[in-house]
């Protein structure tokens, strides 16, 4: 694993090198890395959420079905939509759930890749500058968790969101708990500082695929539901900009849902160890195409033309696929 994180930040610094103006003129803020899609121009990723019980709930099971569906695809990396370490976070950068809920359970070889993730409100919970800190990339190479940046995977663009910061009731009624608002407050400005971002590098984006990931749930049926902080804000940014999917997790279920006023997928992913929750409600809701309450995992298959994106179980079974195609050359 020793040199493993190199690779990609060279990549990265020769990116911004060589589009420096350009980086400059579109996203100073959003820090952006290059991860080259496989020989053939595919790429193909698994996304899981809600993971970090030290094994428990599940959380093996769930690594090694993911460890054999990783094998099989050849995959390019790993996301996690955050709620990365329960119950409150990482302590510091020296926390040994770190390795007792991330290195020692995700140990299959063909999980041996980047890991891109994002913070989720358990994680603001504890020291969430613990996450991004380069000490964890030490312990563990695969590691990468910034709070909003993008990936440019070639065939898709990848957009990381922090969405804990939009939901108003952890900064007004925060039941007890203690959040980690280093960097973050005010609020109002971080929030609208992070859209301006988001909405500049979406506009520039040429990505063939475009895929916005954030923690919480624009919309679900799950226990958490909607996140209308999220539907009001960033909805109409992904709408305008006319994005494929908006990957999430927070809910602890496996989900996809269809925008009812544009092409939007909304996936949730957010499975990966504490599950069945069992208080679901809306199940005729419009839209709504697959929930299930379970342990899970996702995959996601991309070429030019084609996505395919599958739900398993907790015993790698298959449970729900979405399959939709793109044409090579728009009409105008
Ligand atoms: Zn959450």
């Amino acid at each position: 694993m020793a040199g493993f994180y190199d690779k990609p930040m060279i990549l990265c610094l020769i990116f911004t090198i060589s589009f420096g103006l350009f980086l400059s003129y579109t996203s100073a803020e959003l820090q952006r890395f290059l991860h080259p899609a496989k020989t053939d121009g595919s790429l193909s990723f698994l996304v899981i959420g809600d993971w970090g019980r030290r094994g428990y709930f599940n959380q093996s099971e769930v690594a090694f079905q993911m460890g054999k569906t990783a094998e099989k695809l050849d995959i390019n990396f790993v996301i996690s939509t955050g709620d990365n370490f329960y119950d409150n976070g990482l302590i510091d950068e020296n926390d040994a759930a770190f390795e007792e809920s991330f290195t020692k359970i995700y140990t299959a070889k063909s999980l041996q890749k980047h890991w891109y993730s994002v913070l989720g409100n358990h994680d603001y919970r504890g020291d969430a500058e613990a996450q991004l800190s380069p000490v964890l990339r030490k312990i563990d190479s695969r590691w990468l968790c910034l709070r909003s940046f993008i990936v440019n995977a070639e065939v898709a663009e990848i957009f990381f969101v922090d969405t804990t910061p939009f939901v108003n009731e952890y900064f007004t009624d925060a039941d007890g708990h203690k959040y980690d608002w280093r960097e973050i407050t005010p609020q109002k400005s971080y929030v609208t500082n992070l859209l301006k971002d988001l909405e500049l590098a979406l506009m520039e984006s040429t990505a063939k695929w475009r895929i916005v990931v954030g923690h919480h749930a624009i919309r679900s049926v799950g226990h958490h539901g909607d996140t209308q902080e999220l539907v009001k804000e960033l909805l109409p940014v992904l709408q305008a900009n006319d994005i494929d999917f908006y990957i999430n997790g927070h809910d602890h279920c496996l989900e996809h849902i269809s925008d009812t006023e544009s092409r939007v997928q909304f996936l949730t992913s957010g499975a990966g160890s504490k599950a069945w929750r069992g208080d679901t409600t809306e199940l005729n809701r419009e839209g709504l195409n697959f929930f299930y309450d379970g342990q899970g995992f996702m995959s996601v298959q991309l070429c030019l033309t084609e996505a395919k994106i599958d739900f398993y179980d907790v015993s790698g079974k298959v449970l729900h696929r979405l399959h939709t195609s793109k044409q090579l050359h728009p009409s105008i």
